[in-house]
């Protein structure tokens, strides 16, 4: 399997060469050549591991129809050795359950370490970017910005290992307690956390300026884990499968997933999960009050919003003013004409900040041959949601999955099973839940005090200088 550039002027490579990598040099994303294709006997092959093995070995057997530059024992031993039910709570990984009577479910993806989705990629990133590096006698030195889900994902996911080390920046004091505690409660040592005197677009200039300083980040080996990994969204691909497998008993069952979306990652492992031939009805794109995407599936104009029209909000980790994914997925709606393609991101969002396919017949392919549709949600809609869900069902969700229900329940068809990915649980988000239901979110036990415990960290000017010193004094 080889993996080409959006742009069209990148090298073909394979899976270990893009694992390390960020953006291809022609400015694009990485996508494999073709989708590999999971027929009805597959299919119910993969009914059959998952319901045997469980999670790991399903895994394994997505990753492998990608994954052909490690072997397939060390490949295993990888997925074996993350998807587990100490890390990840439960042996199900990601267990499906109902919301009422109407065909609602939802499947919980944040039962990992930091309590969002992220984890079920994250986690095995951490083991693929260890097993590599040792691989190639490297190191890297992981440098990003957070304002909260990322950042601890990454670092949970990276603690502890081998050849890697983490310098993540974030807005000091403007995380909630909780996410802080979580972050800076971490004694490892190849941990470093940077509280920048600023706001996130602080903590994001300063990562660009360093990885801008070609000379600096060769010397020091800087990388990114940002959501635009190819090896981050191939993880996401298995959970949708196994979403698929415990909702329905025969392959003739098509179910439709709802996703709360930001950078467009989530859903975009939904689209190829599709693209491979999982019978999925409708991806349903659920947005907040930041709604560029729904601006697009809704009229085929696709429009950046400036720093003014993107609102901090209370389902934060979907607070985005362009979705930094977007772009593979509309790589596949124009044909893969990757000159079309340089040409709606290059000059396009380049230069205009925006692009419009409403008068291009590829736009209809959107909703009938991709089957996207999109809704939105605003923070009134979010507190009616959990506090509906909670009374009439006593089940506690999230803000972000809020939006998710939301838009989900506007989508209900007959028949059809619609499954909502639980992106973070409500212990993440107290104030709104407190908002919505007058009591604190249910608290897992082994979070029980972590305020209190002692916090590593060092609060820092932002200043380019500093935190490349910083860096610096810390790679021996
Ligand atoms: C990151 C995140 C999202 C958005 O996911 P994308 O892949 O960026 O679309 C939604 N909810 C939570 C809780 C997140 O952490």
């Amino acid at each position: 399997m080889l993996y080409l550039s959006t742009r069209g002027h990148a090298d073909r490579k394979r899976f270990c060469d893009i694992l390390l990598a960020g953006l291809a040099p022609d400015g694009g994303l990485y996508l494999p050549e073709s989708y590999p294709q999971v027929d009805d006997a597959r299919l119910t092959q993969l009914r059959e591991v998952y319901a045997r093995q469980g999670y790991a070995a399903l895994a394994y057997e997505i990753l492998s129809l990608y994954i052909d530059d490690i072997p397939a024992a060390d490949l295993k031993a990888l997925c074996a050795k993350t998807y587990t039910r100490d890390i990840f709570g439960t042996d199900a990984i990601v267990p499906v359950r109902k919301l009422g009577e109407d065909g609602l479910l939802i499947e919980a993806l944040s039962n990992g370490p930091t309590l969002a989705f992220k984890d079920m990629a994250m986690q095995l990133l951490g083991n693929l970017f260890e097993y590599e590096l040792a691989r190639r006698g490297e190191e890297l030195n992981i440098l990003g910005a957070t304002s909260g889900d990322t950042g601890s994902a990454a670092e949970y996911a990276m603690r502890g290992k081998h050849g890697v080390r983490v310098f993540m920046t974030s807005p000091e004091g403007r995380m909630s307690p909780f996410q802080q505690a979580q972050m800076f409660s971490l004694q490892d040592e190849n941990i470093h956390n940077i509280a920048i005197e600023g706001v996130f677009d602080d903590c994001q200039d300063i990562v660009k300026a360093v990885s801008n300083d070609h000379a600096f980040k060769a010397r020091y080996k800087i990388g990114t884990v940002n959501s635009i990994n190819w090896a981050r969204l191939l993880a996401q691909v298995v959970y949708y499968f196994a979403g698929y497998l415990q909702a329905t008993k025969s392959n003739a069952e098509k179910v439709s997933f709802t996703v709360p979306s930001g950078n467009f990652g989530n859903i975009c492992a939904g689209h190829v999960a599709r693209q491979m031939g999982l019978p999925i009805s409708r991806l349903v794109v659920a947005t907040n009050e930041n709604d560029v995407l729904d601006e697009f599936f809704r009229t085929g104009v696709y429009k950046v919003r400036g720093a003014a029209h993107t609102y901090e909000t209370s389902s934060p980790s979907m607070d985005i003013s362009k979705a930094s994914n977007f772009e593979r997925f509309v790589f596949d709606l124009v044909g893969r004409d990757a000159a079309r393609l340089a040409q709606l991101f290059g000059e396009g969002i380049g230069k205009q900040g925006q692009f419009d396919l409403s008068a291009d017949p590829a736009f209809k392919d959107a909703a009938g041959k991709y089957g996207f549709v999109s809704g939105k949600s605003t923070h009134a809609d979010r507190v009616a949601t959990i506090k509906d869900s909670y009374e009439r069902f006593g089940d506690m969700i999230d803000t972000h999955t809020a939006d998710g229900v939301k838009v989900a329940r506007e989508n209900l068809a007959p028949g059809v099973p619609m499954i909502v990915l639980e992106t973070a649980l409500p212990i993440k988000f107290a104030a709104t839940i407190e908002e919505a239901l007058g009591r604190e979110p249910d608290r897992p036990a082994k979070f029980d005090g972590i305020e209190a415990l002692p916090k590593r960290v060092v609060v820092m000017a932002a200043d380019v200088q500093k935190v490349k010193d910083f860096i610096a004094q810390h790679c021996r």
